[in-house]
């Protein structure tokens, strides 16, 4: 079960910037994958390749009803049940449903973003439905009642010391900080799990519409057991995830793993579309696909946000950003953190809720750089923030930067006229005179006083350029012009 916090996000990224120990994990995986992929960017992917990934998941997301509905004949026509959630509620009562009518007792998950999106474990394990994780970083945060971190390490924030002593208490066994031998333990306690699920829960990295297939990445195997020894296998996917053609799969999935992982593939990669045949050894009795909306219509429906429906959850967005390094994932307090999240979570839960996710990024641009189909997550913060200054109907946001909307107005008003620019500086010059000290602005009032408080701000120079250029060259120019 995954607890979030009931702090709020300045308080959470403040405790997390004094974290020494998570700045060195984090620092961690930027430094291995972050730097990883973009090596790969450079070296065996181009950007020609990444701009045509983009084309491909812009153009299904341009036909999707036509898409979905293919993938949706496929299925069903293979034997597999789909089911089109139109809220998060819907698809976890679908789950539910599913699982009661199999009579399950205990379910085990392959590691799903979309599964803590929608909140499935509660409602299950409210109903005397065992969950349990089999992803080995969401199973050490199962059993650390913790929050994951990253879209691809859940437990990045955790040293092995952590983890030892959480393996000590919860599964008896003695304390290690060996990571085999605690791989070891896991696998054991796993696999007993395993062998008696009646049900399995995946998400879906990718869906083809072709082919009729979902298709799966893992590095550890535990999503091939959860989806094809259980009886029944219920796969989550947001309804952006498919793609039309195989061939577009195919360069989507050399993109995932490269963005994931820095891997040229993934260790697992499982292709499903329905429940076991006549004479197949192995696979679920009963395959369902649960196809949820939970928002996203409406992002598909607003040019503003339509792109970040075209995102493949990779990750690396997280492993280049600077924001994500110094307060990692669980100041978001959200199932998705980082970039992605800061532009995703306030469209699926109110960008008044979440002001501060798309406040606090940096809009450096790096995620966009590195991202694999060229998401544009800075212009879609920079939305959401003239959201919040200006407020939007569409989206039911009330403005709250009404002191910073009114600044800029005022801004644009002193830049667009030459006398009122002159005005401001020199009013400007003569208010600040209290605040400077050693040659900077140190205590700034009203929305500056937010900035100086962590920073210090330059103050008006006490010559512009255009009085320097009036005292200094202009005479000299006009001496010249005499000669
Ligand atoms: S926005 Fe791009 S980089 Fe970030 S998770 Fe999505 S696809 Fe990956």
């Amino acid at each position: 079960m995954h607890e979030q916090s009931d702090k709020s996000y300045r308080e959470l990224a403040n405790e997390a910037l004094g974290d020494e120990r998570l700045h060195s994990a984090i620092r961690m995986i930027q430094d291995r994958i972050g730097k990883g992929t973009r090596h790969l960017w450079k070296t065996e992917i181009s950007q020609e390749l990444r701009d045509k990934a983009k084309k491909a998941r812009m153009r299904t997301l341009d036909n999707l009803d036509k898409v979905l509905t293919t993938l949706t004949e496929k299925i069903r026509a293979n034997g597999g049940h789909v089911y089109f959630a139109k809220t998060a509620e819907d698809a976890r009562n679908y789950c539910l449903k599913v699982a009661q009518k199999n009579e399950v007792k205990r379910v085990v998950k392959g590691k799903s973003m979309t599964s803590a999106e929608i909140g499935v474990d509660h409602l299950l394990e409210a109903h005397d439905i065992e969950v349990v994780e089999t992803d080995l970083g969401e199973f050490i945060i199962q059993l650390a009642h913790d929050a994951p971190s990253h879209i691809i390490a859940p437990c990045i924030h955790m040293d092995k010391q952590q983890i030892g002593r959480l393996f000590e208490k919860e599964l008896g066994i003695p304390y290690s900080e060996d990571p085999p031998t605690l791989t070891k333990a896991a696998r054991k306690a796993l696999r007993e799990k395993l062998l008696s699920a009646d049900m399995g829960i995946s998400g879906c990295n990718l869906a083809c519409a072709e082919t009729g297939h979902i298709s799966l990445v893992s590095n550890e195997g535990n999503i091939r057991m959860s989806t094809t020894m259980p009886k029944v296998h219920v796969a989550l996917m947001g309804m952006e995830r498919v793609i039309a053609t195989l061939a577009e799969h195919d360069m989507l999935l050399r993109l995932l793993t490269r963005g994931a992982a820095a891997q040229k593939i993934s260790t697992y990669v499982s292709f499903l579309g329905g429940p076991r045949q006549p004479g197949e050894p192995d696979g679920p009795e009963e395959f369902h696909l649960v196809i949820i909306d939970n928002g996203r219509m409406k992002m598909l429906a607003d040019p503003r946000f339509r792109e970040v429906l075209s995102c493949i959850r990779c990750g690396s967005c997280l492993n280049i950003c600077p924001v994500y390094g110094r307060i990692g994932g669980h100041a978001y307090n959200a199932p998705y953190p980082g970039p992605i999240g800061a532009v995703v979570m306030p469209l699926f839960n109110g960008v008044n809720k979440h002001a501060d996710l798309c406040r606090g990024e940096s809009l450096c641009g790096a995620c966009k750089d590195i991202c694999p189909v060229n998401n544009d997550l800075p212009r879609m913060l920079s939305e959401l923030r003239h959201m919040l200054a200006y407020g939007d109907e569409q989206w039911d946001v009330a403005p709250v930067d009404k002191g910073e909307a009114l600044a800029f107005k005022g801004w644009y008003a002193a830049m667009s006229s030459r006398t009122a620019y002159n005005l401001l500086v020199k009013t400007g010059r003569l208010a600040q005179a209290p605040f400077v000290s050693d040659g900077m602005l140190k205590k700034g009032i009203g929305p500056l006083g937010k900035w100086t408080a962590d920073r210090d701000f330059p103050p008006i120079a006490r010559q512009t350029f255009g009085e320097r250029w009036k005292t200094v060259h202009a005479p000299r120019l006009k001496g010249d012009s005499n000669e």
